[in-house]
């Protein structure tokens, strides 16, 4: 496996497929955004062919999209990879999609006789950066071991949760919905130290020995909120997005989480106020600006 389209040249996926390119592999970028094309040129990687084209020519093809939309025009779309996939290729989608969608695609795959494997991954922009990435992978076992080594040169922790599709989507909205409510929880405990004059920095050293440490508290903290420096990252969008999607798996399972609900209801507004492009981090600054006076 030499030739390897990468779709969606963003913050995760330009490491990842800098990551490629400096294992020897043959990298054909695509992006709707030209900026992201032409940074990929810049950093060794081949540019200019179109979706068509690479389903026609690469061995294997990764996706890093944002949303919905993107990840089903460029999966099911006329001109999309499963449509003009040859029938030796692995597609491999490391999005975080809605279970609905990524059935969806994974069936068209399927009746297309294209070899199609969700892998959405964890670990951020730095775990992407340092080939630390966890992987988190469902469908059928077979393609999954051929996806193996492939997913070894990026990531760190290759897991194949079972054969059934939505598996690890599923297991990835959960690690989110966490991420979530760690970032909520941060922002509020955070936002009422600093009401109180609380040095941040000593907090964190006493915290981070205790069990309100967490994974979370020091990425939020030491990355963003200490640095006032939000860019980034995982947006606040994304992670709303990602959010949404566990409230409709919710809805379909007819379970009641209110908690979750409420979660939602927070990043909804923070995006409304305009923090959606910038790290989930920011999420303090905006529960910090929540006084009743
Ligand atoms: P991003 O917005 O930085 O990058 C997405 C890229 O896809 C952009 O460059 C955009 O121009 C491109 N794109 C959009 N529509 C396209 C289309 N139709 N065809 C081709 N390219 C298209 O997002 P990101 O932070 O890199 O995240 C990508 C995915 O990975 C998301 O699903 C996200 O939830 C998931 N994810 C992100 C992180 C993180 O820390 N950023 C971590 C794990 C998973």
């Amino acid at each position: 496996m030499k030739k390897i389209g990468f779709i969606g040249l963003g913050n995760m996926g330009m490491p990842m497929s800098e990551n490629l390119l400096d294992s020897g592999y043959d990298v054909y970028g695509f992006d709707v955004n030209h900026e992201a094309e032409t940074r990929f040129e810049k950093a060794g990687g081949q540019v200019g062919r179109s979706m068509d084209d690479l389903a026609k020519s690469c061995d294997a093809i990764i996706t890093s999209l944002p949303s919905v939309e993107a990840y089903e025009s460029v999966y099911l779309g006329e001109d999309g990879l499963i449509r003009n996939s040859h029938k030796n290729i692995l597609l491999l989608d490391t999005s975080t999609v809605a279970p609905e969608s990524n059935k969806k695609v994974a069936e068209t795959a399927e009746k297309y006789e294209v070899r199609f494997l969700e892998t959405p991954v964890s670990g951020g922009v730095v775990g992407a950066v340092n080939r630390t990435l966890t992987f988190m992978a469902g469908g059928p076992k077979p393609i999954f071991d051929e996806a193996s080594a492939l997913m070894h040169v990026l990531g760190e922790d290759i897991f194949h949760i079972d054969e059934r599709i939505e598996s690890g989507t599923l297991s990835k909205l959960i690690n989110n919905l966490f991420i979530g409510f760690y970032t909520a929880g941060v922002s509020e405990a955070l936002a009422l130290a600093k009401k109180q004059n609380m040095d941040l920095d000593a907090l964190f050293d006493v915290l981070s020995v205790s069990y309100g440490q967490s994974r979370i508290y020091e990425r939020n903290y030491k990355t963003f909120i200490a640095n006032d420096e939000y860019d980034p990252g995982f947006t606040l969008k994304l992670l709303r997005k990602d959010l949404n999607f566990v409230k409709e798996t919710m809805t379909r399972e007819d379970l009641h989480l209110p908690v979750t609900d409420v979660l939602l209801q927070v990043y909804e507004e923070a995006e409304q106020a305009g923090l959606g492009p910038k790290d989930m981090a920011v999420l303090y600054e905006h529960v910090g600006k929540q006084d009743i006076s």
